[in-house]
């Protein structure tokens, strides 16, 4: 891979690779864009192919983060770290320091967090390093409540737009994945009074919502064909594909899971079946939200308070695609670019403290 042209073309502005050999670290952390403020993004630990596989994913994920954070309205940029390793590895103390003293290398210029193959116990290694690390133990916690209630919101704002009212009460919702965000979400969907179909390939989970939320439980390969007006995919990415698309029959797509179009040009197939899509890095950005909560000290409720402002952003990517003639997943990008491009214009101002 030819790192700078990728650079270039994608719109980084830093990447750094690190190598501690006494804990046989090596790690790269990808700074994408720091227009508003510091990059943050999780460390994703994970047994890569390769360097340009590991690299590939540090570029696309930072640059995610950038747009995350740009249309959650938080003064963040975007960064992603991996670290090349097996996730499982035991002896973690030395591998996270070594990863932390690299994060501090950068003066807090990226901000890391958890993400896949790491835990809460890993950043308060980090921790001892560097203050450069939100997702501590005791502090934050499971962001899950609050990604759960943005996605709440922001299938109201869906309902909006579709029906010309966001009330849910008697709508039927089909939630893929019984997990900690599904949950929190079929909580307030059934305090709404909505209509619940739910599907995970592990029983138990299923049981527990049927039990809580009198949702009814459907095989997981069935959620497609659910007869529902709405589809929540709440678990895994690429499942809005060339098999599932066509088998929908909800009008609105508004879920919490990341990357659910497996390609893009799944975000116009949907659009020509004429479903909405509320796109997944928007609804979903309650997570982050709740991170940034964690860094200013806010309680849970004040970063729910944030969360619920996912309703009016949504709203916002559905007139940008209205306005402009292009998908929501498009239109998501050009609201966080928009707003980037805004906020860099600001700093052509000369302030007395500029140098
Ligand atoms: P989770 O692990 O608690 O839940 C995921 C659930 O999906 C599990 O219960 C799993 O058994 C189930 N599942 C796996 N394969 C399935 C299948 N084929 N059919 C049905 N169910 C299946 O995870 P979570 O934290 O609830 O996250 C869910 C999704 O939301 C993920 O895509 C995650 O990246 C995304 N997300 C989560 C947060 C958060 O705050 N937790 C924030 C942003 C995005």
């Amino acid at each position: 891979m030819d790192i700078f042209n990728e650079m270039n073309t994608r719109g980084h502005e830093q990447i750094l690779f690190s190598h501690e050999p006494s804990c046989g670290y090596f790690g790269i952390i990808g700074i994408h864009d720091t227009t508003l403020g510091p990059a943050l993004g999780g460390t994703r630990v994970w047994q890569y192919a390769s360097t340009d596989e590991a690299l590939n994913d540090v570029l696309r994920l930072s640059r995610g983060m950038t747009y995350k954070s740009a249309v959650a309205g938080l003064n963040l940029g975007g960064g992603k770290a991996v670290i090349i390793a097996d996730p499982k590895r035991a002896d973690r103390e030395s591998l996270f320091r070594a990863h932390g003293r690299f994060v501090d290398s950068l003066g807090g210029r990226y901000i890391t967090a958890e993400d896949v193959g790491t835990s809460p116990q890993d950043m308060e290694f980090v921790k001892r390093e560097t203050r450069h690390v939100a997702g501590l133990l005791n502090l934050s916690g499971d962001p899950s409540p609050v990604t759960g209630y943005g996605v709440y919101m922001g299938m109201k704002a869906a309902a909006k737009q579709r029906w010309g009212k966001d009330t849910l009460e008697g709508k039927t919702v089909a939630v893929q994945g019984a997990g900690k965000v599904a949950h929190f979400l079929m909580g307030h969907l059934h305090e709404e009074g909505a209509k619940l179909l739910v599907s995970d390939i592990d029983a138990e989970k299923v049981k527990v919502c049927v039990d809580e939320f009198g949702a009814t439980a459907v095989a997981p390969e069935a959620i497609y064909d659910a007869k529902a007006e709405i589809f929540a995919p709440c678990a895994l990415g690429g499942i809005l594909n060339d098999d599932t698309i066509a088998r929908l029959n909800a009008v609105i797509i508004a879920g919490g899971a990341n990357n659910q179009l497996a390609d893009e040009r799944h975000g116009e197939a949907v659009e020509a079946r004429g479903i909405l899509y509320a796109p997944d890095y928007v609804i979903n950005s309650g997570g982050v939200i709740n991170v940034y909560g964690e860094l200013q000290g806010w309680t849970t409720e004040r970063s729910k308070r944030k969360a619920q402002e996912i309703y009016d952003t949504i709203l916002r990517v559905f007139a940008i695609a209205e306005r402009d003639g292009v998908p929501s997943y498009q239109a998501a990008d050009r609201l966080a670019e928009e707003r980037l491009s805004s906020v860099a214009a600001l700093k052509d101002m000369w302030l007395a403290g500029d140098r």
